[in-house]
């Protein structure tokens, strides 16, 4: 009999299944969109029930693809879109609201009232995060203060909240679980990252019952049982972890100073920094990255909001590509940037600059200036700011990283991991499985199970398809020379 470990990955976009054999080769995928609700400027909702149809249909979808039966599956890996809130009534299973998406910004203003009495510096304190709308505490305050006897049933103990992972688990196990790993429950701004529990002072000031949160169990460990119509018997669940957490896992980044850098919409760092959090000066979230034999593990992470967004604007906005792969054919049709420089603050500016008002700018234009050099100096912009992340990163753990592992839909882009080695003065490696974050949690759930025997194991199994070396010139030092006094021209006056 063959014998597989099954990812669930549920994204923010749409309801993933796959299947790796013991090679760590995928061998069956089933994804279903799911739909995105707007309903007011900054808001940003899913709905549960779709989440979970769509869900358990790729779950349903992925064995029949490849007439696998529920007795070849070993084991089952959960990871999530973070931080998305949902709470549901209790008894009757339905939520009473619409999942509150992590992008949601509609408790700006709430969290800008703690700011001003000061909570910011005992919410980073306690949570490694900072006083965002991202995050779930806000949110779930949101759903009992605005729907009505929320807050007198969550009282009363008939409300349960979970982010994606726990919706899903407790589905799937037919309403007896109600749990979630540490990787998810830092995300929610409720819970101490350094003693591994929910926080009752948190609690109290955003006013929410104890009794609504799930049970925290280790990141690696089989707490529930998977039952769907048409499986032959239920399926084990070995492991839960937020998306950026199993990507890091997926990426084998196991020792402080591992760094990933995913290029998709936006680019999401995240690097290792071992068994101690280490709490940023830079405005990095400390967060953790997962807790297996009893160990907590911690990482630092840092956003960039426009990544490949950036090319997306290109080909959608000003229409100078027609498909996001032909940026890097364009870039390569000159042999620079020409002297031009972009500064994608498309949505503002994050880490380092935290600059919600500034606007982007293409800056250097002469009569010379050529769409390739435009071309070039967007996946300049891109590396830039992935490295200005890395930096403060590096500032904050005082760790020298090695290399740096990629993936997301623009680490395809040779041309920019090129540019990015160069920037960074390291080794760019590009592994063969862009399936980073499924694979992943397929890694954690099958340390967990004995599938595979441990960390040595799936070792061998990531494969690296393409290693960029850095090339050490002058035009780096140069490019990041005109890149600073250039952005000092875009940034809001508040900023400076
Ligand atoms: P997400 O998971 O955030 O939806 P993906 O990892 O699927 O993103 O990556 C999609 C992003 O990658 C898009 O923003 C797209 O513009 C960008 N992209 C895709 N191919 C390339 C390429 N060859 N060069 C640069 N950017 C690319």
């Amino acid at each position: 009999m063959n014998q597989y470990i099954l990812s669930i990955d549920a994204g923010t976009t749409s309801s993933r299944a796959l299947i790796f054999d013991k090679s760590g080769n995928e061998i069956a995928k089933s994804q279903n969109e799911f739909k995105q609700y707007f309903p007011k400027e900054g808001w940003v909702e899913h709905d549960p029930l779709e989440i979970w149809s769509s869900q358990k249909e790729a779950l349903q979808n992925v064995l029949k693809a490849q007439t696998i039966s529920t007795h070849e599956i070993i084991g089952i890996g959960i990871t999530n879109q973070r931080e998305t809130t949902i709470v549901w009534n209790k008894e009757t299973g339905k939520p009473i609201y619409n999942a509150i998406v992590w992008q949601d910004r509609r408790t700006s203003e709430f969290c800008a009232e703690l700011k001003s009495k000061g909570y910011e510096p005992l919410v980073n304190s306690k949570t490694g995060l900072l006083l965002d709308p991202y995050f779930s505490g806000t949110k779930i305050n949101w759903i009992l203060e605005n729907i009505a006897g929320a807050k007198q049933k969550a009282k009363e103990g008939k409300l349960l909240f979970g982010t994606v992972d726990t919706w899903l688990i407790w589905n799937l196990s037919g309403g007896k679980k109600h749990i979630t790993d540490p990787s998810n429950a830092s995300r929610t701004m409720l819970f101490d990252i350094h003693k591994n529990c929910w926080d009752s002072e948190l609690l109290a000031l955003l006013d929410i019952p104890e009794n609504m949160l799930p049970q925290i169990v280790e990141s690696a460990s089989n707490e529930a049982e998977a039952q769907l119509e048409g499986w032959e018997r239920p399926i084990p669940i070995y492991a839960i972890a937020g998306d950026q957490q199993a990507a890091l896992f997926g990426q084998l980044c196991f020792s402080p100073g591992d760094v990933k850098n995913t290029y998709g919409t936006g680019c999401f760092c995240m690097m290792h920094t071992g068994k101690t959090p280490v709490i940023s000066n830079n405005k990095m979230l400390t967060t953790i990255a997962w807790q297996m034999n009893g160990e907590v593990e911690y990482a630092l992470e840092g956003s960039v909001f426009i990544g490949g967004a950036l090319i997306q604007w290109l080909r959608d906005g000003i229409e100078l590509i027609k498909n996001a792969s032909d940026i890097e054919a364009l870039a390569t049709s000159v042999n620079d940037n020409g002297g031009v420089t972009f500064i994608p603050a498309l949505t503002g500016l994050g880490a380092p600059y935290w600059d919600a008002n500034a606007t982007g700018g293409i800056m250097g234009l002469t009569r010379g200036t050529k769409k390739g050099h435009i071309a070039r100096a967007a996946l300049e912009a891109i590396a830039i700011r992935s490295m200005e992340i890395i930096v403060e990163m590096q500032k904050d753990s005082g760790i020298q990283f090695t290399n740096l592992k990629v993936d997301g839909g623009a680490c395809k882009n040779n041309l920019l991991m090129q540019i990015q080695a160069n920037l960074l003065n390291t080794k760019v490696i590009r592994p063969k499985t862009t399936e980073t974050t499924a694979l992943g949690i397929a890694f954690m759930a099958g340390l967990s199970c004995g599938f595979w025997k441990n960390k040595d194991t799936i070792k061998k199994l990531w494969e690296e398809e393409k290693t960029f070396d850095p090339v050490t010139s002058d035009t780096n030092s140069a490019l990041i020379a005109l890149w600073n006094s250039r952005i000092q021209k875009i940034l809001s006056s508040e900023s400076k």
